[in-house]
């Protein structure tokens, strides 16, 4: 039940509806594509920059306290086990922004976050209208971000002026934080924490069907290069002690199901079960083998991505442990061992389903008219950090849509409206207000 107060911000939510979407197109129209793995960084076009100013000009309108912009230095932030911490990685010109409205007192602080960067659009050609340009069609409203999660930051901004505007100053303090680089390392979330920005709750407006997500897995993904040894591919071969040549495409089978019996035993296994998420896995996704037609191959390289649950601590050393098994049991393998290697890995995370602010979360959800469903999440937000490391309880909660990390994407108008007065709601019933 919402009550007259709350009536008046939700009714205020609706009115602006128009001024929300025209943001969100605004927002969207700035290119800030995550700079793929191992590229130079792609700060040097300004996107980021003119995206962060134009969102700190909406803050500004808004009356905002404190603006707290910088670049990531990546190779002074704090890595750790799980902190997927990319020293060399280059985000020059990709910079974070963290804007606070300070509360009057005597009520509890709340986090928003969203990630500015978008994936690639991809091959334009599978676009129906141009990715950075938004456009609407009855209910949906297109462009690259506009789900993922642009939407989310309009959404926010306008939940926190809908409030104002309605006339009701919030008790606890806000803190919005614009971060970059999460679909890649979430070093943008990381580095917000390490900057000392935590509160007695947050939330972040990702997508999720207006569903309260408190459970998300951590990412591990590496190599595994067998070795073989090089010989003519049409000439009889003696024993490999003996000089023989040894195909290392034929070794990497054998990895390849030695991978697939750790995801099947996991599958079952008492410690790898979890009420909201499935259980750990290990995919090879990539493959490269061999150098030439005629000639047994001297390498093989295995690629992959793994998910596990909050509880495993060391999905890595699982992992290698069960490639040493079978090496072992190979007499090539055993004495010419495949080498593993991993990418910094980022944990898992989860908070309590009894924690005060998913019930708040998920009733203001209810209230708006929608039978939300607590849920985890098989990848992971930027909630990680808040989680572990600013130990922040984060529910991650948004709008529907569709074209996730794909042509086409959009967010429907109706959910964006419902996000937005949950993300109010939210807000007066934590900081509480005057
Ligand atoms: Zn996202």
């Amino acid at each position: 039940m919402l009550s007259k107060q709350e009536q008046k911000v939700a009714h205020r939510v609706e009115k602006v509806k128009e001024d929300i979407l025209s943001s969100l197109s605004d927002l969207i129209s700035y290119k800030t594509v995550t700079p793929a793995a191992g590229s130079k960084g792609d700060g040097r076009s300004g996107e980021y920059i003119k995206c962060q100013e134009y969102i700190e000009s909406l803050l500004k309108e808004m009356g905002i306290d404190e603006i707290d912009k910088w670049n990531i230095d990546c190779a002074k932030l704090k890595a750790f086990p799980g902190s997927g911490v990319i020293p060399d990685r280059d985000l020059t010109d990709i910079p974070v922004l963290v804007g606070i409205f300070k509360g009057t007192g005597r009520g509890k602080s709340m986090i928003l976050n969203g990630h500015y960067d978008v994936v690639s659009p991809g091959q334009l050609e599978n676009w129906k209208y141009e990715p950075f340009k938004a456009t609407v069609e009855v209910n949906k409203l297109f462009g690259r971000g506009a789900y993922d999660m642009k939407g989310g930051i309009a959404s926010m901004i306008f939940a926190l002026k809908c409030i104002q505007d309605s006339g009701f100053v919030l008790r606890g303090d806000v803190i919005i934080e614009s971060v970059p680089d999460e679909e890649l390392t979430s070093m943008g979330t990381l580095s917000c924490c390490q900057r000392g920005y935590r509160a007695q709750a947050a939330l972040i407006p990702e997508p999720t069907e207006l569903n309260p997500l408190i459970a998300m897995r951590g990412n591990l993904n590496g190599k595994i290069t067998v070795f073989g040894r090089a010989g003519h591919g049409d000439m009889p071969q003696p024993h490999w002690r003996e000089g023989g040549a040894v195909n290392a495409i034929s070794k990497a089978v054998k990895i390849l199901q030695a991978l697939e019996e750790l995801t099947e035993e996991w599958r079952t296994r008492p410690d790898k079960r979890h009420k909201y998420l499935p259980p750990d896995m290990v995919l090879p996704t990539l493959i490269h083998g061999g150098e030439w037609i005629i000639m047994y191959p001297e390498k093989c390289e295995i690629e992959f991505n793994s998910d596990f649950i909050p509880n495993t601590t060391n999905l890595k050393d699982e992992i290698e442990e069960k490639i040493k098994l079978v090496a072992n049991g190979d007499s090539w393998m055993s004495n010419h061992p495949p080498r593993f290697e991993t990418n910094p890995w980022l944990y898992g995370a989860e908070i309590d389903e009894n924690d005060p602010i998913v019930k708040v979360v998920s009733e203001a959800s209810e209230d708006v008219g929608h039978n939300p469903k607590i849920g985890g999440f098989a990848s992971l937000t930027d909630a990680i950090h808040l989680i572990n490391y600013a130990k922040t309880p984060t529910v991650t909660i948004g709008p529907s849509g569709g074209g996730i990390h794909e042509a086409n994407e959009f967010v429907y108008i109706d959910s964006l409206i419902s996000a937005t007065k949950i993300l109010a709601l939210t807000l007066m019933r934590w900081c509480g207000y005057d």
